[in-house]
């Protein structure tokens, strides 16, 4: 049932044929049973580092203090790590103190949940010492051993618990999350950069709507209090059926599990609840929502410590979900040059899951329009029409040169509205024609 990559059978019995005990172990043998690829083979020995260190013509110390040594096979490493019992986890990745054991159970046992707590090699078949099998083949997370134990030795493990449910589709086993429920508080200790790595799993998981079972146990109040709001928000408004915080879980469904969409669909409404106003008839309006949640958006990936790149591609679709296009190329021109040439294409994914994740009312004619803007927006793309500056028949360099204008801030807002110019008609993208117009502007 599991067959492991040549290389890491290589590793296993060249530490075997020296006296030790060796094993693939974790992730890789419960994905190897669900059929899914292993991203990584870690192997787990009874050897210490010196002793995997003297069998291998080249190792990295990746983390010797930890007990892993990277086993490096041609161009591809491998982490082999001693047995070890672990201390408490500090805030970092590691615990902050760890003892090696000569036993596999008791490495076994430090390990999180009984699906990721089992270890294989061809000579002892499949360790599986907490019922791993058992419960991958009921759908359940469960904790090896006391789950309030190990949750106060390690808090993001209870993030991890709702991300595998997000992955695999499984249900976190009832004592395990009692414990959640319990100590999600604790996750308020744990760094920003190990909850972001969750998150994002779980985001582009087959089951980013499991994000539910994070506010059901208290984990979203700690790390994403914003989404608790959403969640105690109704809407009163005939497109939307369900809460603020509903709609949002709906949209990240209907969206393809790319990091920036499922993101932006998380963020989409965020502000929603912070720009309330209900007219008379007590119907509620959240005039300028998407402005405000893209505001809060960037505030809360800067906590979680995104990187610039993700937080500009998410924020630039908040900000813009909502922006009304209309089937005619000017527009569209329009709505590119605001926009950004390449925020404006994965609007159109953010707005089809947005329709999705509201009531059934006018669906069809709300995708029908996207599908029109669509349409033209595929034309002034192979058209190669100007939406932005450096599509413009003249440079600042032109500028300078031809009208006499100087180098500096005006230069810029000079070319600004040759821009402008250019977008409400293409034909005038010619360089004469803008370097009268710039004359004539001045
Ligand atoms: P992924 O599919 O994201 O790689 P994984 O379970 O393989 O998930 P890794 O971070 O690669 O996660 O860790 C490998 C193994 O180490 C896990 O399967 C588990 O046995 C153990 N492990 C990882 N993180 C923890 C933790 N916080 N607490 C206990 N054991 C852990
Ligand atoms: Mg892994």
């Amino acid at each position: 049932m599991i067959q492991l990559p040549e290389k890491v059978k290589y590793i296993i019995n060249r530490i075997m044929e020296a006296g030790h005990e060796a094993y693939a172990v974790g992730g890789c043998i419960r994905d190897s049973i669900l059929g899914r690829r292993p991203d990584d083979w870690d192997i787990t020995t009874s050897a210490s580092p010196e002793q995997v260190k003297g069998l291998f013509d080249h190792t990295i110390d990746t983390g010797i203090q930890h007990g892993t040594v990277t086993v490096m096979i041609g161009k591809e490493g491998f982490e082999v790590t001693t047995y070890r019992i672990d201390g408490k986890y500090e805030d970092g990745r590691h615990p902050s103190e760890v003892t090696f054991t000569p036993n596999l159970t008791e490495d076994l046992k430090r390990r999180d949940f009984t699906m990721n707590a089992m270890a294989y090699n061809d000579r002892s078949g499949l360790v599986d010492v907490f019922g791993g099998i058992d419960d991958i083949r009921r759908k359940i997370i469960r904790c090896v051993g006391e789950p309030k134990e190990r949750f106060k030795e390690d808090a993001l493990r209870m993030m991890r618990a709702v991300r595998f449910s997000g992955q695999l589709g499984y249900e976190i086993e009832a004592n395990t999350s009692k414990a959640i429920k319990e100590l999600s508080h604790n996750l308020i200790r744990v760094s920003a950069e190990r909850i972001q790595t969750e998150l994002i799993k779980l985001a582009i998981s087959p089951h980013p709507e499991n994000l539910r079972l994070a506010w059901e146990t208290g984990i979203t109040q700690v790390i994403l209090p914003e989404f608790d709001v959403c969640m105690a928000t109704e809407q009163n408004n005939p497109h939307h059926c369900y809460n603020v915080g509903e709609h949002i879980l709906k949209s990240m469904e209907a969206v393809r599990p790319e990091k920036v969409l499922r993101l932006a669909m998380l963020f989409h409404d965020i502000g929603k609840p912070g720009a309330i106003t209900a007219d008379e008839a007590g119907i509620h309006h959240f005039y300028g929502h998407p402005a405000l949640s893209a505001q809060m958006a960037k505030g809360i990936l800067r906590r979680l410590k995104f990187d610039n790149q993700t937080i500009y591609f998410v924020t630039g679709l908040v900000k813009y979900h909502d922006y009304d296009v209309k089937p005619a190329s000017g527009s569209v021109r329009r709505a590119i040059m605001k926009t950004g040439e390449d925020i404006f294409p994965l609007l159109f994914e953010v707005k089809a899951a947005d329709i999705k994740a509201q009531s059934t009312f006018m669906r069809e004619e709300k995708e029908d329009a996207l599908k029109a803007v669509y349409k033209v927006y595929q034309q002034v793309v192979s058209e190669k029409q100007c939406v932005s500056l450096k599509g413009l028949a003249v440079t600042g360099k032109d500028l300078i040169e031809e009208t006499g204008m100087q180098a500096g801030p005006e230069l810029g807002v000079m070319l600004k509205k040759l821009l402008d110019f250019v977008v409400e008609d293409p034909s005038r993208n010619e360089r004469e024609v803008l370097l009268k117009a710039a004359k004539e502007f001045k």
